[in-house]
């Protein structure tokens, strides 16, 4: 469903490119003779979720992340195949080179989706949605799936217009179109608004972004929070002034403490860690950003400093996770044994944008609870100051092995 006509993309540089149910159309290429059935792409034992539907299926109510035993039940007659996690990566690989291939500019946000920054491309290949048009036939030609593309000037409206012109399809934003466009929109639609959100603004009687837009901001400063007033607030007019990024930059977050003293109880040591998690957590989810590879940073009494890290499979943003993985990471380092240290620190690197949906199904229920609960706390530590809420073990220091790894 490309645009009739040709739209004003003078100055939308930023795509937005999603495949179209990425897994389950890649298991249809290769299995056409289902092409006109429900398919469903879930591991079916036990408390499997969705991983990806057809668009046949979701016409049955089919989500993803939804139990498979719902789908099951709302569609019994679709056709349920197990992933196969190897060609779908080896089908990303080729995505991403296509978008490389058009610039450099490209920020990967999962598999199967990301920004591009086309500024640097339209002398060469012409105005950004005659790009976006190459991309979609280069993709279904070489690989025989099909994506949509958003172009706007921004990263979250191209974002939405990637959303709204699913599947197979292509839609600009103009500069000058952008409220027109978001303002009809139910607030969910904006980045950041996840279901604690939704209620506080339901509360408010704010269903729409032109309603959000309109409000007073100390009514959603009360509300919300101040970082997260602004930021709804700034989006609702569509300003979003966040770059594309490569991820090769070698950006990081995070926060260290020297002691007034040295310090050798590894208990004391924890807590600290526990609270320069919470920094750097913090930090990540203000600007936006999950980071795949965490380190700490242990120095000791001689000055004499080691850098610990590991990247884990999925980036996150979660104190939590920072925190069991310092722990691990300092255990390892053989300095628990009682080393007196004069400082330690918690960084975090690998950083990537934080796409909405994405990230929080790979994150997994329980980590997606972390998040929640410690977005909660970001709104109080907003309103009240960092002073006002703790995680419990700073208060309590006995937490537990199996407190940290759960
Ligand atoms: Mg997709």
């Amino acid at each position: 469903m490309d645009q009739a006509g040709a739209p004003d993309d003078t100055g939308c540089h930023i795509l937005h490119i999603d495949m179209d149910a990425f897994y389950a159309s890649v298991e249809l290429r290769d299995r056409p003779q289902i092409a006109a059935q429900p398919v469903v792409v879930a591991h079916t034992g036990g408390r499997g979720v969705v991983l990806s539907a057809n668009y046949i299926a979701r016409g049955f109510g089919v989500r993803s992340a939804m139990p498979v035993t719902r789908a099951q039940r709302l569609c019994p007659h679709a056709v349920f195949i197990s992933p196969r996690h190897d060609v779908y990566g080896a089908v990303s690989r080729e995505v991403m080179a296509i978008f490389k291939a058009v610039t450099p500019e490209v920020e990967p946000l999962s598999l199967d989706e990301a920004f591009l920054d086309v500024s640097g491309a339209v002398r060469r290949l012409g105005p950004p949605a005659a790009i976006g048009s190459q991309i979609r036939r280069q993709v279904h030609g070489q690989l025989g799936i099909t994506c949509s593309v958003g172009i706007a000037t921004s990263k979250f409206v191209a974002k939405l217009a990637s959303v709204h012109c699913k599947p197979d399809g292509l839609l600009v934003i103009p500069a000058g179109r952008v409220l027109d466009f978001l303002h009809p929109l139910p607030v969910s639609a904006l980045w950041g608004v996840g279901e604690r959100t939704g209620k506080v603004l339901a509360r408010l009687g704010l269903r729409t972004v032109a309603d959000l837009a309109n409000a007073p901001l100390d009514t959603l400063e009360r509300e919300l929070g101040r970082g997260s007033a602004a930021h709804l607030s700034a989006l609702a007019w569509g300003r979003d002034e966040r770059r594309v990024t490569t991820g090769v930059q070698e950006k990081s977050i995070g926060a260290e403490e020297t002691f007034a003293t040295d310090i050798g109880d590894p208990d004391v040591i924890r807590r600290e860690l526990l609270r320069l998690a919470g920094r750097t957590a913090r930090g990540l989810r203000s600007s936006g950003y999950v980071a795949k590879t965490i380190s700490v940073k242990l120095r000791r009494a001689d000055f004499s400093t080691i850098t610990r890290s590991r990247t884990l499979t999925e980036p996150t943003d979660v104190a939590q996770k920072i925190y069991a993985t310092a722990c691990d990471l300092y255990a390892g380092s053989g300095y628990d044994r009682g080393v007196q240290l004069r400082l330690v620190g918690v960084r975090v690197a690998g950083l990537s944008a934080a796409s909405a949906a994405g990230t929080q199904l790979a994150l997994g229920e329980r980590a997606d609870a972390w998040r929640q609960a410690e977005g909660a706390m970001d709104k109080i530590t907003s309103r009240f100051g960092s002073g006002a809420l703790r995680p419990g073990s700073l208060v309590t220091p006995d937490h537990s092995e199996d407190d940290r790894r759960s």
